[in-house]
């Protein structure tokens, strides 16, 4: 077809500042977005050269920050050396990025992070492109070893109040919420969900009908609440005891956002798998859900499969990620930085009386907006107002603001982040 001839869809969107209205999207974010033009370290620029500092690092991603040379470097070097092999075939990169992770096996040779388990090690990645992705291919593997062990476990799953794993079907499964789920049902059956850190009822619950429990260490979306270590100690002990596939989801905890290499290492929780997405490759699509020995050894080739998988760009990234995250000293960094952050918003709890609880771990923080009478609404008008002062933060569950700055914070941009808070909240609190 002549390009003149063409079928065109002409554009509807509009520009308010520094906003779009309408753009081609399909409707669920909704219809007016903030648009970003550019960014840099900590700080990100509107459409109309507006700065803000960002505490949201694009949900838990960028914890390297924006604009980094190193990455374009490495991102241009591999997509001029060997873009894309799909998955029939591979790539050094690819290669490579696989060994570092396996390579968090607590029974690896000279297991650099420390970890201990047990019942066996990583013996295989499968790498994916989002966080849905990692948990499907979790929840895909967990019931094919359940199927296949001597001894074959039925094929629910459990899984927790305030959960949050992913927007395809299989994760939306097992995921608690119901305005994400009820528009999309009939769901997977044989999902049951029990309250998060519950003893009680997690032994009346689990046994060998259940091929699997999912569980986020920190819930990310469901108000930044940890798990409690008699917890992980039940999980350990309940899923050893009934042969279930124990899945962590290490999504939005994992890389170093809590302070450790994995969530579950600081709480001595034991997964069988464990899924990471976010912040793996620097801003770019990829996943990768670990699995144990005795889980991989009862797949068969062309059991589970993915295009862009291992990705040797993203692989390329992720390989200096990697290496980023687990270099001597970083993870004492972001304890440091975590302190910091603490005291900072423990000071504003005592000046601002809307302000409750502090959430979350690390990097990954929260602090409940509590006083009677504030709602939803007004979470989101808290959101929009820090907007005004320049900040970019998120939303917890109903209730909690939840910050995840990026791990290349410096203390001077956190003492700013402090004065913008401060002055939000000020103007936030005179608008009650
Ligand atoms: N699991 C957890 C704990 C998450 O926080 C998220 C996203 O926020 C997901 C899974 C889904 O990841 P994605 O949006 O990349 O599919």
């Amino acid at each position: 077809m002549s390009q003149k001839n063409a079928t065109t869809v002409s554009s509807q969107e509009i520009y308010q500042g520094a906003y779009v209205v309408d753009p081609a999207f399909t409707k669920n974010y909704g219809k007016r977005f903030l648009v970003f033009t550019k960014g840099k370290g900590v700080w990100l620029w509107d459409l109309v050269g507006k700065k803000y500092l960002d505490l949201a690092s694009g949900i838990a991603v960028n914890s390297f920050g924006h604009g980094r040379n190193d990455f374009a470097r490495i991102v241009a070097k591999q997509m001029a050396t060997l873009a894309h092999t799909s998955n029939l075939f591979t790539s050094p990169s690819t290669i490579e990025f696989a060994r570092r992770l396996v390579g968090s096996s607590p029974l690896a040779k000279d297991n650099p992070y420390k970890l201990h388990h047990p019942a066996g090690y990583f013996a295989g990645v499968h790498l994916g492109n989002s966080g849905t992705e990692a948990n499907e291919s979790a929840l895909k593997y967990a019931r094919i070893y359940a199927s296949r062990k001597p001894k074959p476990n039925g094929t629910k799953f459990l899984a927790f109040k305030n959960s949050f794993h992913g927007r395809t079907m299989g994760a939306l499964s097992v995921s608690y919420t119901a305005k994400y789920r009820t528009p999309s049902e009939p769901l997977i059956p044989g999902v049951e969900f029990i309250p998060f850190n519950d003893l009680d009822a997690l032994t009346k619950t689990l046994d060998s009908s259940f091929c699997a429990v999912i569980v986020e260490p920190i819930q990310g979306e469901g108000g930044l609440t940890p798990m409690s270590v008699d917890f992980a100690q039940a999980l350990n002990t309940l899923t050893r005891r009934h042969e279930v596939v124990l899945i962590a989801d290490e999504i939005q905890s994992g890389m170093g956002r809590t302070g450790t290499l994995f969530a579950s290492q600081a709480l001595g929780l034991e997964p069988d798998i464990i899924t990471l997405a976010k912040p793996l490759a620097g801003g770019l699509p990829a996943s990768a859900t670990l699995v144990r020995a005795h889980i991989n050894d009862l797949i068969h080739a062309g059991d589970h499969g993915s295009t862009f998988g291992g990705n040797p760009v993203a692989a390329a990234l992720a390989c200096h990620i990697w290496d980023h995250v687990t270099k001597e000293g970083f993870l004492d960094k972001v304890e440091a930085l975590s302190q910091q952050f603490r005291s900072g918003l423990e000071a504003l709890r005592v000046e601002f009386s809307f302000l409750g609880q502090l959430r979350g771990k690390g990097m990954l923080l929260g602090i409940e907006i509590s006083e009677n009478g504030l709602t939803n609404k007004d979470l989101a008008g808290l959101l929009e107002v820090l907007k005004k002062h320049g900040v970019i933060a998120l939303r917890s569950g109903s209730n909690v603001l939840r910050m995840a700055p990026p791990l290349c914070i410096s203390q001077a941009e956190v003492k700013q982040a402090f004065d913008k808070l401060r002055a939000a909240f000020r103007e936030f609190d005179k608008l009650k």
